[in-house]
């Protein structure tokens, strides 16, 4: 299997080539030349567990790695110390026809940890397979949970360095404690004065800066991206979908393979609802796949009008890691449904840089229409879905799982579809713990723990153990610095001059 790019079609690489580079020459992103089908092999995925199953569905896309490469990456990744259980995701049903997908038992508490343990195993097989004797250099943006779960997933990899960027008035309490209490030796942390924007604006500018790229090379650096526009964090999270499904089919919920569900994904990057539809692709009955989003509405009004405009306000909202205004992997749904055709989607993506928006044609929304519902939830609605649910199904939700409740209940009203769904849970309730609690309590707490014992209290919901051991752990980073200097942070940290400094 080989690999192209979104704004090159003519382009051949290896999987690992892919992995290493993260994003390709000409800005597009890569994906397979072409997507492997399992539609008869159903009966027998059906028997695997999650593990097992992982690696059969890599193993059809990494086609440069051995067996034993790719079964290393994945028992190192999906273990039950790491995962509360030997299976890496839970269901959890929420009525009738709808069951939750539970991706956030990992260590950071997010699903973001479902691709990020895995893709540091993947990228150090890549580049010793491109044979770079470079150390990895990677640099994050976060507004929050892809900050955490990278610290998390790469701590103490040989041969990697991460340093994370945060902005530092931009995230929960709880994900700035996480970020500031990281341990391990070849990880750094720093908040930036000004928001996630200016962030991932000065990374970008890193990135791009040949004399940096050059200093650091010489220090033997190269620079690596763990963002979603990597190929090796989408493709992690197809497997899921398969694992839900059969999960379903096991536990009685489908009555015969090749029966159709629904899937319901909150969406920021639209990575996760991408890794669905490539399931569908490869033959996972799927019936519709339903993208929810925040106020910040712009995939909504996309798949409705198929102009993406995001010339816009933006909010900050309770689902903060969805507040996103270019949902960069959008970029490869509509490469494949406009005829993979690499000038019109370029053209598309430079008029979004210069214009702020583009239109597609009306094959390409038609066809993203007929596999794509898009809907939204404010504040306030999410706020009411949190409360609902918990008193009348015992189910407690995080925000951003409460937006895809929400979304799924308008589906439900317009179409009455009685299809098999399963709603993505995207992270724990504890990590948003203050709009979660103030949701269905009216009682003002302000210490960010007390809040935690509260909701325990209240709904009997345990918190994981790295939730409460926050509470009494050093904070190793408090560096703060202003958006101008991050080129030099990065260059005091891993220049050679930087014994003299
Ligand atoms: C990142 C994130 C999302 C959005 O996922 P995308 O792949 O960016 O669409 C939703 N919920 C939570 C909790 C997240 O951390």
């Amino acid at each position: 299997m080989h690999y192209k790019s979104t704004r090159n079609s003519s382009l051949r690489l290896e999987a690992s080539q892919v992995i290493a580079k993260g994003i390709s020459d000409e800005g597009g992103l890569f994906l397979p030349v072409s997507i492997p089908s399992v539609v008869s092999e159903l009966e027998a995925l059906s028997g695997m567990n999650y593990n097992t199953l992982a690696k059969k569905i890599l193993s059809l896309y990494l086609t440069d790695f051995t067996k034993e490469e790719i079964e290393c990456c994945v028992d190192a990744a999906y273990t039950k110390s790491k995962f509360e259980d030997v299976n890496p995701v839970q269901i959890k049903k929420l009525n009738a026809t709808a069951s939750f997908l539970e991706l956030w038992h990992g260590p950071t508490c997010a699903f973001k940890d479902m691709a990020l343990q895995i893709l540091p195993h993947l990228l150090t097989v890549s580049l010793k397979k491109q044979k770079q004797d470079q150390k990895a250099l990677i640099l994050v943006a976060t507004s929050g949970d892809t900050g955490k779960a990278a610290l998390e997933g790469f701590k103490d990899v040989e041969n990697t360095e991460v340093v994370v960027f945060y902005p530092e008035n931009g995230v929960s309490p709880m994900q700035k404690l996480q970020m500031a209490t990281q341990e391990g030796k070849n990880v750094g942390v720093c908040a930036v004065k000004g928001n996630f924007d200016d962030t991932q604006t000065g990374i970008k500018e890193i990135f791009t800066n040949d004399e940096i790229k050059k200093t650091l090379y010489e220090a033997g650096y190269s620079f690596s991206s763990a963002n979603s526009i990597n190929w090796g964090r989408l493709l992690p999270q197809i497997v899921y979908y398969f694992y839900a499904y059969f999960e379903l089919y096991r536990n009685g919920e489908i009555k015969a393979l090749g029966d159709k569900v629904n899937f319901v994904v909150p969406t920021g990057n639209f990575g996760n609802i991408l890794a669905a539809y490539y399931a569908m692709q490869m033959g996972l009955p799927v019936n519709k796949l339903i993208c929810a989003s925040n106020a910040n509405r712009v995939l909504t009004d996309f798949i409705s009008t198929g102009t993406y405009d995001k010339k816009r306000d933006f909010y900050l909202t309770a689902s903060p890691s969805m507040d996103i205004l270019v949902s960069s992997n959008l970029e490869r749904l509509l490469y494949l449904l406009s005829g993979e055709d690499s000038e019109k989607l370029s053209s598309w993506m430079t008029a979004l840089g210069e214009k702020g928006e583009y239109t597609v044609d009306e094959d390409t929304i038609a066809g993203v229409k007929s596999i794509f519902y898009g809907n939204y939830c404010d504040d306030s609605e999410t706020e009411d879905v949190i409360k609902t649910v918990f008193e009348n199904e015992n189910y407690l939700a995080d925000t951003h799982t409460a937006v895809a409740i929400g979304v799924y209940n308008k589906y439900i009203s317009e179409t009455n579809d009685n299809t098999p769904t399963v709603i993505a849970s995207t992270a724990s309730p504890y990590k948003f713990v203050k709009d979660v609690l103030s949701s269905i309590d009216n009682q003002v707490i302000d210490d960010e723990f007390d809040m935690v014992t509260r909701l325990e209290q209240l709904t009997g919901l345990q918190p994981q153990a790295q939730i409460i051991d926050l509470k009494n752990k050093a904070v190793r980073f408090d560096t703060v610095i202003e958006k101008s200097e991050m080129q030099n942070y990065v260059l005091s940290l891993f220049s050679p001059a930087k014994d003299d400094l």
